[in-house]
């Protein structure tokens, strides 16, 4: 662990949830093992001078301390990521599908593919000689799916980096098997506390690990700090959907079914796609770029629920262990989520001023 993560997690850290009226709710100074639920609000200016931390964890999450949270996701990933490879193979990101969704046979596999190509070109990413990527960073790299797909494309130089030491070694089994070692690197690392020096990144590429993120400033700023100027960001992310006018807050009905999802996955608070649009505008990015895709995702989840419940699925799962069997079950909840209208697919894309 790094030391600077250490002190991030272990002391006592001022704490803030972002709303989409503009305001941020900062409860006083709290020790993450024990938030409590005074608050205090404030305005969200556009460049705060120092960016307050989002690190306010689910209810479900509120026992754990950051470092708990982390551990628990390293251990989650260690223990899930052997049975996911088996059924789905090394993109451990939903599929993208058209609208209104194929009544016929979809090859999945084929749309976590569509998924990267899609996002690519939401970002309007150059595969011009001159101007596409060479230097990449994968942040929250699973099994390395993305960082061998975009070493491939692009002829790209890619880091990646994930909190599940059983996933980096995996990554670099799977990238020396493809013999792309030269190209591609995996390290245990932490998003919020990267191990890489300013500016060394033509794109930064977060698919499905925002969620995970106790404090989504500090990982925005991280993210903008790795990015080289003029380089691009892109997360794609589950994020609750955007407040209402006059609202503070999701209703209670809805924070308890994201409670239910942030236990099973070590998923701490969750915000909204307005939420990180106001981040990025204070980072001072540019051509700030979002989308929902919440209904182009929706075909995988039954998908996944149908691999779960095969037989080969159900062996899985049950030797992998009870982590795995309980992300199983909250698939529901999210599926509910998702119909219900309160989680959100989102993808968000920018690029740091050159
Ligand atoms: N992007 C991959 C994997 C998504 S699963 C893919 O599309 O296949 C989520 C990933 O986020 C896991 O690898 C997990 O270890 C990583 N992750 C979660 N929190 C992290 C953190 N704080 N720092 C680095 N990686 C993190």
């Amino acid at each position: 662990m790094h030391m600077a993560t250490a002190a991030i997690y272990s002391s006592t850290t001022t704490a803030a949830v972002c709303h989409d009226n503009g305001a941020l709710f900062l409860p006083l100074r709290l020790r993450p093992s024990s938030l409590d639920k005074r608050s205090t609000r404030i305005r969200f200016p556009l460049a705060p001078p120092t960016m307050p931390a989002s690190h306010v964890l689910c209810k479900a999450g509120t026992e754990a301390s950051f470092g708990d949270l982390r551990s628990g996701i390293a251990e989650f990933y260690d223990e899930s990521s052997g049975v996911w490879e088996d059924m789905w193979g090394d993109h451990m990101h939903h599929g993208f599908y058209d609208l209104p969704p194929p009544q016929n046979l979809v090859n999945h596999r084929d749309a976590q593919i569509r998924m990267i190509e899609e996002t690519l070109s939401f970002a309007a990413i150059s595969e011009e000689d001159f101007k596409k990527p060479r230097r990449v960073v994968d942040i929250g790299c699973g099994i390395g799916g993305s960082s061998r797909y975009l070493a491939k494309k692009y002829g790209a130089h890619v880091q990646g980096i994930t909190l599940s030491p059983l996933q980096a070694q995996r990554a670099a089994a799977l990238t020396a098997s493809q013999g792309l070692s030269d190209k591609v690197v995996f390290q245990v690392a932490d998003a919020l506390d990267q191990p890489f020096p300013d500016g060394q990144f033509d794109l930064v590429w977060s698919m499905e690990s925002g969620e995970h993120m106790p404090d989504k400033v500090k990982f925005m700023q991280e993210l903008v700090r790795v990015a080289a100027p003029g380089g691009s960001i892109i997360i794609v992310t589950w994020c609750h959907r955007d407040l209402l006018p006059g609202e503070t807050s999701l209703q209670p009905s809805e924070q308890e079914l994201l409670d239910k999802i942030c236990g099973a996955y070590y998923l701490p608070a969750w915000c909204s796609t307005a939420d990180y649009v106001r981040m990025a505008q204070a980072l001072s990015l540019q051509n700030i770029k979002t989308a929902d895709w919440s209904e182009n995702v929706a075909p995988f989840w039954s998908a996944v629920i149908s691999s779960a419940i095969s037989w080969r699925g159900m062996m899985g799962l049950l030797k992998s262990g009870w982590k795995t069997i309980k992300g199983a079950f909250a698939m529901l909840h999210m599926v509910k989520g998702y119909k219900q209208g309160l989680i959100k697919f989102a993808v968000i894309t920018a690029q740091k001023p050159a």
